[in-house]
C-alpha cells in the first residue's frame, strides 16, 4: 500500500505506552492503604477492585462517561470495591485515588520509536492528525508532556469536540480540518473498534497496531486494512516484518484495563 495523503493517530497505547497494566498500580495501592481497611487484607481488597473495576469498564456507555472523568470513575471504582466489602471507610478513597493516578503517570513512556516516525511521515509531506478518546484535561496533559503538539496539523480530543471514536462525525471534521477526502488517509490505532471500524465507517483505511503481538482474534468482526506491530512499519522501506493479517498469528484479544 502506497502511503496516503494524511495519517491519523490514536494516542494511548499507540504512541504513548503504560509501562505496564494498571494490575501492579492497584496492587501497591492495595499494600499502602490495606493497613487501615479494618483486618481487610491487601489481597482481598485487591481482588474487589479488580472485580469491580472489570464491571466498571465492560459496559460502553460507562466506560464513555467513566473516561470523561477519569478522578471520578477512580473514586466510584473504590466506593463500589468498598461496599462489595463492607468496608466503611470513605476517606480513604480520595487518597486511594489519587495515589493510583500517581502510579499510572509513572509509568506513561512514549513509545521509542514514535517520534522518529511522526518526523519521518512529516519529511515526506504527510498531514499528521492526533485523535484520541477520554477528557481534556488528561489527554492535554499527556499531549503536553510529551511534547506531541507540534507533530500534528490536528488534534481532537473527546472532551473537547464532544463525541469520540467510533463516531463518523469525529473523523469527518478532523478530514475537514486537513483539507484531506477519506480514501486519501489512514487511521492508525490499537483498539480494534474505534480506531479500525470506526475509521473505515468513514471511507479511511484502518491500521491495527498489534501492540501486544498477540494476532488479530479469530472472532473479530472488524478486519483491518492493515496490521503492525511497530510504528516503524508505516516507513516506506523500514518495515521489517510480514504485514499481511491473513499471515498473523491468531492470539487472544489484549484488554485496555484503568
Ligand atoms: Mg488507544
Amino acid at each position: 500500500m502506497p502511503l496516503p495523503r494524511a495519517i491519523l493517530f490514536d494516542m494511548d497505547d499507540t504512541l504513548i505506552e503504560f509501562a505496564g497494566s494498571a494490575g501492579p498500580c492497584w496492587k501497591a495501592v492495595c499494600g499502602r492503604f490495606a493497613p487501615e481497611c479494618d483486618g481487610v487484607t491487601s489481597e482481598r481488597l485487591l481482588a474487589a477492585l479488580d472485580a469491580y473495576r472489570t464491571w466498571y469498564w465492560s459496559d460502553p456507555e460507562r466506560h464513555r462517561i467513566g473516561r470523561l472523568n477519569m478522578a471520578a470513575a477512580r473514586r466510584e471504582v473504590i466506593a463500589g470495591a468498598f461496599r462489595d466489602l463492607g468496608l466503611d471507610r470513605p476517606a480513604l478513597i480520595d487518597p486511594m485515588a489519587d495515589a493510583f493516578a500517581e502510579a499510572r503517570a509513572e509509568a506513561l513512556r512514549l513509545f521509542p520509536e514514535a517520534i522518529d516516525v511522526l518526523r519521518d511521515l512529516r519529511s515526506l509531506s504527510l498531514r499528521l492528525a492526533l485523535i484520541t478518546n477520554g477528557e481534556s484535561g488528561e489527554q492535554r496533559a499527556k499531549i503536553e508532556r510529551f511534547g506531541l503538539v507540534p507533530h500534528f496539523d490536528c488534534i481532537l480530543v473527546e472532551g473537547e469536540f464532544g463525541v469520540g471514536k467510533p463516531d463518523a462525525r469525529v473523523y469527518r471534521h478532523v478530514l475537514d480540518q486537513l483539507g484531506i477526502e477519506p480514501a486519501d488517509a489512514w487511521m492508525v490505532g490499537d483498539n480494534l473498534e474505534w480506531d479500525v471500524w470506526g475509521a473505515q465507517q468513514a471511507g479511511v483505511r484502518g491500521i491495527w497496531r498489534d501492540v501486544a503481538g498477540t494476532g488479530l482474534p479469530p472472532t473479530s468482526p472488524v478486519q483491518p486494512d492493515r496490521i503492525i506491530r511497530s510504528l516503524t512499519e508505516l516507513i516506506p522501506g523500514k518495515s521489517a516484518r510480514c504485514t499481511d493479517p491473513r499471515e498473523e498469528e491468531v492470539g487472544p484479544d489484549d484488554g485496555h484495563s484503568i
